[in-house]
């Protein structure tokens, strides 16, 4: 069996991209082959690309798609051929036509849900999902701000944090993307040219701050997310649009009044097959209930992955986007 799969033999900018040809043998042990339909492009595909995240070379690129098993392993027990089945983890590699994965993170699509909304949504809607049940466990009444609300996350955790009875600061780059995160529920959106954006948010709260902060865009807002939290407030780095932020001081929590900091990585939330089956019910019975909304903003053939990495870094999408083989 062959795959056409986008491979990397070094790290850097887009072009390190490689189109080949693989040769895949027959699934072995509890892994099952998946002929991929659509597949999720994630912002964390271009750290893994440009060696932000350090990976071993060579190697497949991407962390989730959706498509239909062609073949099992004498191992598989969870799913069988002819499932809809979509992944996120699992190992790189989902940037192909047809791959083999392990079967354990493997979960069924429901018959209401389209393979392709399940590829936009499935890795990026369980990252909105521990951020709001773990990390800062929301309570209906609290305040939060969210950067990048217009896109991939950003857009769904804002739709979820409104339906949880919290109300929603997000933070955006262009006038477009403000009424795409208004569009998702944001109550107010404060633009990134904004001077000043700790102030804006103490305006918009009456000097309190906010209870938590999700921020994915690392080293250019750090010190503005902290400079935005109530007292006890809860600082969610978890994400590097910009760059990883710079080392900090325990004082620099104690002196703005005892703030949290926690780092989270969605794969520690959905490690066991009972987390993952309950990150995925949350997220599908919200997109069943039109609480989560899909909105594809960009579709690009698998072949033109490259343009769509140029896209995402230069800021230029918008909700989720998929890459179909
Ligand atoms: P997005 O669709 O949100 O695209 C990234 C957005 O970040 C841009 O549209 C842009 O929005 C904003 N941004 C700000 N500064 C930059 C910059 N210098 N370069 C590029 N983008 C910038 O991507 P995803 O939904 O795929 O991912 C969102 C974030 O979530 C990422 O930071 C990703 O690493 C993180 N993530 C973390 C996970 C975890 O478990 N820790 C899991 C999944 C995702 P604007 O123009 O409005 O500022």
């Amino acid at each position: 069996m062959q795959a056409r799969a986008f491979q990397l033999s070094r790290t850097g900018g887009p072009d390190v991209l490689e189109w080949r040809t693989l040769e895949l043998s027959p699934p072995h042990g509890s892994d099952a082959l998946v002929r991929h339909t659509a597949i999720g492009l994630n912002l964390i595909d271009t750290y893994h690309r440009s060696g932000l995240y350090p990976i071993a070379l060579p190697s497949g690129l991407g962390s989730e798609a959706a498509g239909v098993i062609a073949a099992v392993g004498p191992g598989v027990s969870t799913v069988k051929v002819g499932d809809r089945v979509v992944y996120a983890g699992g190992g790189l590699g989902s940037y192909a036509d047809v791959r083999l994965i392990p079967s354990e993170r493997l979960v069924v699509i429901p018959d209401e849900i389209s393979d392709e909304h399940a590829a936009a949504v499935f890795l990026k809607g369980m990252t909105a999902w521990y951020l709001l049940y773990h990390s800062y466990p929301v309570k209906a009444g609290d305040v939060v701000l969210v950067y990048a609300a217009a896109g991939g996350v950003g857009s769904l955790l804002c739709q979820w944090a409104q339906h949880l009875g919290v109300t929603v600061i997000g933070v955006v780059s262009t006038e477009r993307k403000a009424d795409l995160a208004r569009e998702s529920g944001c109550e107010h959106v404060v633009l990134t040219d904004e001077p000043d954006i700790a102030a804006r948010v103490r305006e918009l709260t009456n000097g309190k701050g906010v209870a938590a902060v999700y921020d994915s865009i690392g080293r250019d807002t750090f010190t503005a997310s902290l400079d935005s939290l109530q007292p006890h407030g809860v600082m969610v780095s978890y994400g590097n649009a910009s760059g990883i932020p710079d080392p900090i001081s325990p004082m620099e929590l104690g002196r703005r009044h005892s703030l949290y900091l926690t780092r989270p990585v969605l794969f520690d939330f959905i490690s066991t097959r009972g987390e993952l089956l309950s990150a995925a019910k949350a997220v599908f019975d919200l997109m069943a209930a039109d609480v989560l909304r899909v909105h594809i903003g960009q579709r690009y053939e698998l072949e033109n992955a490259v343009q769509a990495h140029r896209d995402i870094e230069a800021r230029r999408t918008v909700g989720s986007t998929v890459l179909i083989p």
